[in-house]
């Protein structure tokens, strides 16, 4: 038996890639045992399994066990009773790219991004594209946001993918990685992806790519690979990557400049709202906690949509 990485799926076949980077077509044992009961897929992307190639001439191969999962994200069904589906597994990391112009990237998206992938234990790096298109003004807005995720803890990274700025530092951050590539629509992702890539020729301004296909089309996520052991995910629908059954008490211990000062708090339960004595609200008025992050904290408080 041998082990493969799970690069695409399709619902009952799978793209399997074998450790020398064979790409068989692979489907499930007969009596395959289903770990996870709250999921209605078996298998996804980045799963690493154990396979037996079956048919040598057409390339096909049986899928007999699955490896413990490093993590995963899922998407809750919008029935919230109903089983969720597991979009992409084993991520090493999430990119989140943003423009701060054209489109605009909003503060509240990119914090609702963070929250969630927190709540994965998805280590995120937020790239701020299209810096080319920025004015002085523009770019010390740019810097100022930077610095303020910097300070959170999060890695950021500036490029121009039409001027080659930071294009190397891009490629270098997703190398021998699993990346969840995430972004509006028109942010560059495509083009990031060709200019660290180029004969993997991804589309421009096309919608079948990286775009968002809504909750009601395919859920069939895919792995690209850029380079040897260099992979990005793209699934359909990531904008839903939401927070999965999460209580309101939990939201603040994925802001990381929260958690460590919840005990501070005068009432335990404190939910950092306009409670006496609270040690978040004190450190938004003293500066230490940024109020962008504090007004996206009330907003997913109070379940208001922020993701645009
Ligand atoms: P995606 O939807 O995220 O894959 O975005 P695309 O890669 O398709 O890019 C959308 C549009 O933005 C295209 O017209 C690109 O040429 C343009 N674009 C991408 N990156 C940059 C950049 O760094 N600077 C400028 N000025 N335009 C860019
Ligand atoms: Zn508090």
């Amino acid at each position: 038996m041998s082990t493969g990485l799970i690069i695409r799926s399709t619902g009952s076949w799978y793209d399997l890639r074998s450790e020398d980077g064979h790409i068989f077509h692979a489907r499930l044992k007969g009596k395959f045992k289903i770990k996870d009961l709250k999921v209605t897929n078996p298998i996804a992307v980045g799963d690493r399994v154990q396979y037996d190639v079956e048919d040598e001439a057409e390339n096909t191969a049986i899928i007999y066990d699955i490896e413990p999962r490093e993590n995963y994200i899922i998407r809750q069904s919008v029935h919230k009773t109903a089983h969720g589906h597991i979009l992409a597994a084993n991520l090493d990391q999430a990119v989140l790219l943003a423009t701060l112009t054209l489109p605009r990237t909003s503060l509240g998206f990119i914090d609702r991004f963070l929250v969630a992938a927190e709540s994965f234990r998805i280590s995120t790096t937020v790239v701020f594209n299209k810096t080319d298109i920025l004015n002085d003004e523009g770019l010390d807005y740019q810097r100022e946001i930077q610095d303020m995720y910097e300070r959170i803890g999060y890695n950021t990274l500036a490029t121009s993918a039409t001027e080659g700025d930071g294009v190397e530092a891009f490629r270098a951050l997703l190398t021998g990685k699993i990346t969840l590539l995430s972004g509006h629509s028109g942010v560059g992702k495509s083009s990031l992806v060709n200019a660290i890539a180029p004969s993997l020729d991804l589309r421009t301004n096309e919608v079948s790519t990286f775009a968002n296909k809504g909750v009601h089309t395919t859920t069939f996520a895919e792995m690209f690979e850029l380079a040897p052991n260099t992979f990005i995910i793209d699934t359909p629908g990531i904008k839903e990557l939401g927070l999965v059954e999460t209580s309101k008490e939990e939201i603040a211990h994925y802001f990381p400049e929260m958690r460590d000062r919840l005990n501070q708090c005068r009432f335990h339960n404190c939910l950092h709202i306009n409670e006496p004595g609270c040690a978040i609200k004190a450190a938004v008025e003293e500066g230490t906690i940024a109020e962008s992050r504090y007004y996206s904290y009330l907003s997913m408080m109070e379940g208001g949509d922020n993701r645009r």
